[in-house]
This record gives structure tokens, sequence and C-alpha cells, in this order.
């Protein structure tokens, strides 16, 4: 196994490793998780973010983010337009991971550096396709990093979580699907909506979904779950455990669990019965090679996944360290 290397700053001088990653030599922070003078935000998941004296992040993340941090500055970057801010120029492009999401490419004289943050290569119910661009150096998430993750085609899985949705509502069950509380449930939710299933969200999933719709990601026929199934209607809650017909109100519950993981049958023996969808929105194996493959950067350095990633892309020719 490849060993870590640290502080790759030194390989460019134009990125650091500080307890999370820095621009150099402004020290702009890219989804460092402790407060910041200036921080990129690459989506809002609370492991990408922080209340930073100055946020720069898309405007859905910017809504995202205050609603979990209340008011945070924030220069708004829409995806495509450059700012520039202390000697880079810093551009988002969309990473097709959750509404809102975006990769950071940052230019400096000294060179180019792409982050990823986490990211999908093909766009989805709520988030436009990832836009990957050339860049001398790419700093990529590798969740899925190891072959045995690949996820079957998109609209195959899609297909299946409509099927099986439907099956049990005609069975008279009330389908209840575990998902992330911000992003895989409003993708789910819309997937269901727009082929005429109605849904009802917990109400921490109902408040994330009413910032989507305010920014302009319409979700369908959504409404707060108040304690009461609705005959023809889904139910999504946040994944934590619940008993068959522990959902309060409901008689019989089938549990749906949407989620990457589930391609690992070690997950799937841990709740039989249950449905397992692999609806992931990050890059599978395929798609990690895939995007290193169209950025060709001189180096790949690789976070947030199996560290065995780094020997994959090294056994294709790439010069690929890990982050530490
Ligand atoms: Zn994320
Ligand atoms: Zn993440």
């Amino acid at each position: 196994m490849a060993p870590p290397v640290k502080a790759p700053g030194h390989v460019s001088g134009l990125f650091a490793m500080d307890r999370g990653l820095f621009l150099l030599p402004s020290r702009i922070a890219v989804d460092v998780t402790r407060r910041q003078a200036i921080g990129f935000i690459s989506h809002a998941h609370m492991d990408h973010a922080a209340r930073h004296e100055l946020a720069l992040c898309t405007e859905p993340t910017a809504r995202l983010v205050q609603h979990r941090f209340g008011n945070v500055p924030t220069k708004v970057m829409p995806l495509g337009e450059s700012i520039e801010i202390a000697g880079h120029r810093l551009t988002a492009y969309s990473a097709g991971h959750i509404f809102g999401s975006a990769m950071l490419l940052a230019e400096h004289e000294k060179g180019t550096v792409l982050y990823t943050g986490d990211f999908r290569l093909e766009e989805s119910a709520t988030a436009r396709a990832a836009e990957l661009c050339q860049a001398d150096y790419l700093i990529m998430e590798c969740t899925f990093g190891n072959p045995r993750y690949r996820l079957p085609a998109r609209n195959v899985v899609v297909e299946m979580l409509i099927d099986k949705v439907a099956q049990a509502l005609g069975r008279g069950a009330t389908p209840v699907i575990l998902a992330y509380v911000l992003g895989k449930s409003q993708e789910v939710t819309k997937i269901l909506t727009s082929h005429g299933i109605p849904v009802l969200q917990e109400s921490s999933i109902y408040q994330v979904s009413q910032i989507y719709q305010q920014a302009g990601c319409d979700l369908g026929d959504v409404r707060p779950y108040t304690g009461r199934p609705i005959p023809g209607c889904a139910v999504i809650v946040p994944p934590r455990p619940i008993t068959p017909g522990g959902l309060p109100g409901a008689v019989h519950v089938e549990r749906f669990h949407v989620t990457g993981w589930a391609m690992d049958p070690k997950r799937r023996r841990s709740a039989p019965g249950d449905h397992w969808i692999p609806l992931s929105d990050h890059a599978d194996f395929d798609q990690l090679i895939a995007a290193v493959d169209q950025v060709s950067p001189k180096a790949v350095f690789c976070t947030h996944g199996p560290k065995s990633f780094v020997d994959e892309l090294r056994a294709r020719g790439h010069d690929a360290r890990w982050l530490a």
C-alpha cells in the first residue's frame, strides 16, 4: 500500500494541509471545518462547512449553510464565473453531488489546482452533472475507490426505486425511506414525485426541502409527515433505526435504504427483509478513474476513501498520492 505523503504543498507550493486544506500563499481554506478568515465551502454537508468570517460558495450552498449556522457573511460564486481573491482566480464548477455542490478551480501564476469536494459525474434529479476541467493538480475524494464499488447504471437504479416503492404501496404498506436529511432525501423525493408518488417528510428533512424549493429546485408534491401515513404516499425519514411498525401512526411499514453502500453485502445482511437501493451521490469506482483521466493532471491527491485507491491510480500510470 502507498505510504501517506505529508504536507504535499511542497510539491507545488500551491496548497498545504493544516488539519484541512489551504490554498497557498493566501491560506484560503477549502472545506475546512473550523472557522477561518476566508473559506470555500464545496457543499453544505457538515464535514465540509464551518461558520467562516467570509464563506465562498454557491447560492444554494449559502442558503443551506445559513440554515445550519445562522448568518454567515458570504461571497456567492455563481457556477462558471471567476472571482479574483488574494492572488488566486477562483471558479466554482458543478460537482453533481447535491443541490448547490461545487468543485473549485484555483488558478495561480504558479499553476492550477482542481478540488472536487464530494462529486458524482452524471446529473441527478436535483444536481447538475459534474463539470471537470483540466488542472495541474487534482485533489479528489475517493469514497468508493475500491473496485467492488461499481454501481449499476443510474436509470436502472431509479427504476428499481420507483418499482419497489409502488409495489409496497400496492401491498397496502407504508414505504419508509431512510435517507440523509440533506441531499439524498430531496433527490429521492424528486424522483418519486416526478413519477406520481407524493412524499411525506420528517420535519428536519422538510425544512431542508423548503430551502431547496426557495433556491429554485422544485421537488413536486411534498408535505411534512404529521404522524399519520396517507395511502399512496411514501414517507422519508433520517437513517436511524426504526423497527417495523416503528413509524408513529403506521401499521405496516416496509423500509428502504437508499445509499451507494447498498452495494456492500455486509450492510445488506445487517437488516434482512429491508429493501436496498444503490442510489449514490458519490462517484463509483469507474467514475473516479474516469474523472482522473479527464482532468489528466500532473499529480492526483486522494482524500476520504480507501488508501488503496492511490495504488489503483499508480497502476494506471498516474502520479498519485494520499493527501494527509
Ligand atoms: Zn457530501
Ligand atoms: Zn463529504
